[in-house]
């Protein structure tokens, strides 16, 4: 019945930990889920409103495929301001969050057997992409020893010429490590020479701690500039996820001009209102709302950080970014599909196994949820690990 094509993509284990905790909560159990991938908050209302008033005034119709010169604008605007990024309107893309933002772009430039570097632990949607669009993912393997980022020398030894792209995700997910402007730079002088192309997932960028300022990797140099394909979205930083926006932006014309016909001939435009919404966002009239939630953040990573560091078995290093802890119970369990669902059934506490992030003897522990329930939850995983057995 199905195509050979499809039969390479695996299940989202996220999605499968979500689904079984949200099974058992129905069937009345006492379930607390740290396996999401959203902010708890509400989308801050100047974006509701502008939905609003776009709704009331017939913004009903088709849009360009790559949206509308508005919010092509907007986003150009906000990448120049926040990113100190010279991308023309022409070189965005508007798509159906940031996850169809990598997709296209993976059909547009892959073919088959090309490699495709992903830094390890991944966003466990990465290989399933490369491998959709017949790339071959090649992974650089991080822990603890270097804050779970990728070091030059190992960049250098995974590049052969068959490499066509280097994924990259910062802050990442799962880990929250962030790369330092000199971090990026060491990168970037790696790739100098190369024809690799660079695919920067910057979603998080908003959600940073102590003080630490964003660079986006495309900033770094022209050289970079122009290897480098940024994507973003509203998902996270704005708490829109459901909306539905992202975006890529790119200096080769090719390359825009590619996945806009691929989206032309399949979802058309994204819906116009939620590109209306998203001008507020974009302009940086909601700042202080996103603030707020950053901040909140923050507060929930110390706290969840002492928590868990405090268990004896287990280790987690301090994220700078995002809204994940990734814990290290290898002292106690190196097989983290046991104990990620040991702990649901005997405790009902749903967190995600390391091995869909590429890395067994981990669990990812997302706090974008309130004070109460981490503290509860944490309470539950120490008595678990206490006596595992
Ligand atoms: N990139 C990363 C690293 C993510 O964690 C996510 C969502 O979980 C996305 C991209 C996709 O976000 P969206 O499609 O909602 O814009």
């Amino acid at each position: 019945m199905l195509s050979q094509r499809i039969q390479v993509l695996s299940p989202s284990l996220t999605l499968a930990i979500t689904a079984l905790a949200r099974d058992l909560k129905a069937q009345g159990k006492d379930i607390l889920s740290f396996s999401a991938g959203e902010p708890d908050f509400d989308t801050p209302q100047g974006v509701k409103d502008a939905a609003i008033e776009a709704i009331q005034h017939g913004c009903s119709k088709y849009t360009a495929v790559a949206g509308t010169p508005e919010v092509l604008k907007a986003i150009a605007g906000k990448l120049k301001r926040e990113n100190n990024l010279d991308y023309k309107p022409s070189q965005i893309v508007v798509n159906v969050g940031a996850k169809h933002s990598l997709f296209n772009i993976f059909q547009a430039i892959i073919d088959e057997g090309d490699e495709v570097i992903i830094p390890a632990p991944y966003w466990v949607t990465y290989p399933e992409i490369v491998k959709y669009s017949g790339g071959t993912p090649v992974y650089i393997e991080t822990d603890e020893s270097s804050d779970f980022k990728i070091t030059p020398a190992q960049l250098k030894a995974a590049i052969t010429p068959k490499t066509k792209v280097l994924l990259f995700n910062t802050p990442s997910n799962p880990t929250g490590a962030v790369y330092s402007k000199s971090d990026l730079e060491a990168i970037a002088e790696v790739l100098k020479g190369t024809n690799v192309l660079v695919v920067s997932d910057e979603m998080y960028e908003k959600i940073l701690f102590d003080n630490l300022t964003f660079t986006s990797v495309a900033s770094i140099s022209e050289d970079m500039f122009h290897r480098t394909i940024t994507v973003n979205g509203l998902s996270k930083s704005v708490a829109m996820p459901g909306w539905r926006f992202g975006y890529l932006a790119c200096p080769i014309k090719e390359i825009v001009d590619a996945i806009v016909d691929l989206q032309g001939q399949s979802t058309s435009n994204i819906n116009t209102i939620t590109q209306k919404a998203a001008i507020p966002a974009l302009n940086g009239d909601v700042d202080v709302d996103i603030e707020t939630m950053r901040a909140a953040f923050e507060r929930r990573r110390n706290m969840a950080y002492d928590l868990l560091n405090n268990i004896k078995g287990l280790s987690v290093m301090k994220p700078e970014g995002a809204f994940y802890l990734y814990v290290n119970t290898k002292a106690v369990e190196n097989d983290s599909m046991k104990f990620c669902s040991k702990l649901l059934e005997e405790t009902g506490v749903a967190v995600v196994p390391g091995l869909g992030f590429g890395s067994d003897g981990y669990f990812r522990f997302s706090f974008a949820t309130d004070d109460a329930t981490i503290k509860d939850g944490i309470g539950r995983i120490k008595a678990f690990v206490e006596n595992y057995k």
